[in-house]
């Protein structure tokens, strides 16, 4: 009966590892970013990012003023 206690304790602790070392990946990829160049507001997902800025197409991207 003990070894089936432990059993389930080792299962449960490996478990739990998993889930809590598994990262979350839905709550960054909902983040609202805004163009620089043309200010449209776009998901982080979509975006291009270049120099640090983000840019909703190619186009507003390399467009340079
Ligand atoms: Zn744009």
């Amino acid at each position: 009966m003990f070894k089936l206690l432990l059993l389930i304790a080792i299962i449960w602790g490996v478990y739990y590892f998993f889930i809590k070392k598994k990262p979350l990946p839905n709550k960054e990829s909902d983040v609202m970013v805004e163009c620089e160049k043309c200010h449209t507001f776009i998901s982080s997902r979509e975006a291009i990012i270049k120099d640090g800025k983000y840019y909703c197409s190619k186009k507003c991207a390399g467009a340079k003023e």
